[in-house]
């Protein structure tokens, strides 16, 4: 448990059973709510689906939202805040359509709303919108079309912003509006001086790609003025980028953001919605520190600071206090999935390459240097026996290619050279502070575990941006794992692996897993995926989406399956790069049929060989047993 430190980024959501099984608890203090993750794969592969499964718990995604709103709404009543919170879920964060209703519908009791970035979100959002309550927040590039159904969304009731990100924008709102007759929300997004550390800290700071400066939003100001429609201007916006570790940069942009906001109250605008964008971040690692897979703060202080820090802004200035709006995506939807898969095979790494105690009279001068290497390891010289190890291996690799040496002879350097290795990281470990060079060195011997998913599908981030997720096996949690691994995923591409995990205190290599038992089922689960994975995902080597699997746990232990959505089968991927699956199996049958023609097959194997084909079309694209 301990190992994998669940407690640590579980967020009381997961934890392990006393028989050693991940489990979900979406009730916190309600032990007996309790369900294993490998009851739910039992389930789950008792009615016919394959592992990879992507599972969905949709009370977590309620607790989520009623976190966040009641953090918020408690730090308000606290602190004697005038005005309110409206949440917004960004649709980017993950579009599925199960995903975004759940999140109105879940969030209809806090008028949680939605943001969106395009005109296929904005399409998307007005069809599963109800709530006139809640804010519907437009940021993004806005053509005519867009323009107009936000306007129309006006009209209808709902509360829909649109954000000026450039000043180009305001020109076409303003002429559609008119056009239209319909009167606009406008919001102005700003860039801030504050920038903040992390992954995404371009989409803060004076350079940021999206947003306007100082003298912009004074050229908007006026140009509202002249036009007699400063009576539009209500929300003001900035977005320093997402998964911010460190509190003090969400303060100080939320100190200068409030200047601004106050500035334009003074100059006549309306206002009324102060809108701070995304940024809260996920603590993934579970270290509680500003390191960038964590944050140094919990929500309820994210709350309090925000409403802190606009508080004494604007009561200085005798502005009153807006609406306050946060676009948190990562927060809301992260733990809501987990990735289950299982494990395919092993590649063990073989520690004990038997080597002789002597080599033969003939043996090659540098097998012998490297053979010597091997004999003289100490832990005052593993970095020089590391470099020489590797220089030795290198030459011997280069007069294999020139022929003059065997292949036996080169398999034979290679067992030195791989015990010399094994052995340099064992000393390794007795040094508090190691050489740099051989901080990579445990995954280099570590065992390879084959898993049935794709990387680049289900968590592109880890590929991407490194991006670390918590990663742990779904059971066997009593005994203590032996093996080191690092994670390889089926689609044979050099970067389909994970070798970094999370850590409390720096980032591992490797993964402690179990060793496979003959014949026996192994999976692990990759948890706090809901967050972006889903639809940055890619076709890389055609592996499609997987399965997905929705479930409620209920207060007694037991789950309901609420709803399953089949992965892509080879056809679908298929045809979204433009094959066509019918004409496929017509060009088949012709070579089945040439194949008849050349004496090949018999006719009387012809449908057998089609049915393989059509299977193969049928199939789920990850290994199937
Ligand atoms: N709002 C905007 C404008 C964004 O670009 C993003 C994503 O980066 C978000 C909100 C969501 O941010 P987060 O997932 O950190 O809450």
């Amino acid at each position: 448990e301990e190992l994998y430190g669940i407690k640590n980024w579980g967020n009381g959501y997961f934890s392990v059973s006393d028989s050693g099984e991940v489990l979900v608890n979406p009730y916190k203090d309600n032990g007996s709510a309790a369900v294993s993750l490998m009851d739910i794969i039992s389930g789950v592969r008792e009615r016919g689906l394959d592992m990879p499964v992507l599972l969905r718990f949709e009370n977590l995604l309620d607790s989520q939202i009623s976190f966040l709103n009641n953090s918020f709404n408690d730090a308000m009543k606290k602190l004697n805040y005038k005005g309110a919170y409206r949440g917004v879920y960004p649709i980017k964060v993950n579009q599925q359509q199960q995903v975004v209703e759940e999140v109105t519908r879940f969030g209809q009791r806090y008028h949680h709303g939605l943001e969106v970035g395009s005109k296929a979100e904005l399409v998307a959002a007005l069809s599963v919108m109800k709530d006139k309550e809640a804010c519907l927040i437009c940021n993004g590039y806005k053509d005519e079309e867009f323009i107009d159904l936000g306007l129309y969304a006006v009209k209808m009731g709902f509360k829909c912003f649109f954000v000026i990100e450039i000043p180009g924008e305001l020109e076409i709102v303003m002429e559609r509006s008119k056009a239209l007759g319909i009167k606009p929300n406008i919001g102005i997004r700003i860039k801030l001086s504050a920038k903040a550390g992390g992954h995404w800290t371009e989409s803060g700071g004076d350079r940021s790609i999206f947003g306007l400066n100082m003298s912009q939003v004074i050229a908007m100001v006026d140009e509202l003025k002249e036009k007699n429609m400063l009576d539009s201007l209500r929300l003001l916006h900035y977005h320093l980028g997402s998964q911010i570790p460190n509190i003090r940069d969400i303060r100080s942009a939320v100190l200068e953001a409030a200047r601004v906001y106050a500035e334009l109250v003074k100059e006549g605008a309306p206002m009324g919605y102060l809108d701070l964008g995304g940024g809260l971040a996920v603590d993934y690692d579970g270290s509680n520190t500003n390191y960038t897979c964590s944050r140094n703060y919990t929500v309820e202080e994210y709350c309090t600071d925000i409403v802190e820090a606009v508080m004494t802004t604007l009561d200085s200035s005798e502005v009153d206090h807006p609406i306050i709006v946060t676009e948190s995506g990562r927060t809301t939807v992260a733990y809501y999935s987990v990735l289950l898969f299982n494990v395919l095979d092993v590649e063990k790494f073989e520690e004990h390459h038997d080597i002789p105690d002597k080599l033969d009279e003939n043996t090659s001068e540098q097998i012998r240097n490297l053979y010597d290497v091997n004999r003289n390891i100490t832990l005052k010289n593993i970095q020089e026996c590391y470099n020489d190890a590797l220089y030795y291996r290198d030459e011997i690799r280069d007069m294999f290619k020139h022929g003059r040496l065997s292949l036996r002879e080169r398999a034979f350097s290679e067992k030195i050279f791989w015990n010399t290795i094994n052995q340099i990281a064992k000393e390794k470990k007795k040094l508090k502070n190691a050489p740099p060079d051989l901080e990579d060195i445990e995954s280099a011997i570590a065992d390879i575990y084959y898993c049935n998913f794709s990387v680049f599908q289900s968590i592109p981030d880890s590929w991407a941006i490194d991006q670390l997720f918590p990663i742990m096996p779904l059971h066997r949690l009593l005994e203590l794992p032996k093996r080191n691994a690092v994670i390889a995923d089926i689609t044979c591409d050099c970067d389909g692996k994970i070798d970094h995990f999370i850590d409390l205190h720096d980032v591992r290599n490797t993964l402690p897993l179990h060793e496979m038992k003959n014949g026996d089922d192994y999976y692990l689960g990759v948890f706090l995926v809901g967050a972006y994975q889903e639809t940055l995902g890619d076709l890389h080597n055609l592996f499609g989406d997987t399965n997905v699997v929705s479930v409620r746990i209920n207060s007694d232990g037991t789950y309901d399956l609420v709803k399953e959505i089949h992965g892509d089968s080879v056809s679908d991927v298929l045809s979204y790069v433009e094959f066509d699956p019918k004409d496929m199996l017509v060009s088949f049958r012709e070579k089945a049929e040439q194949a008849i023609h050349d004496g090949l097959i018999s006719a009387s194997e012809r449908p057998e060989i089609m049915r393989a084909y059509d299977n193969g079309l049928r199939g789920y694209t990850y290994y199937e047993r």
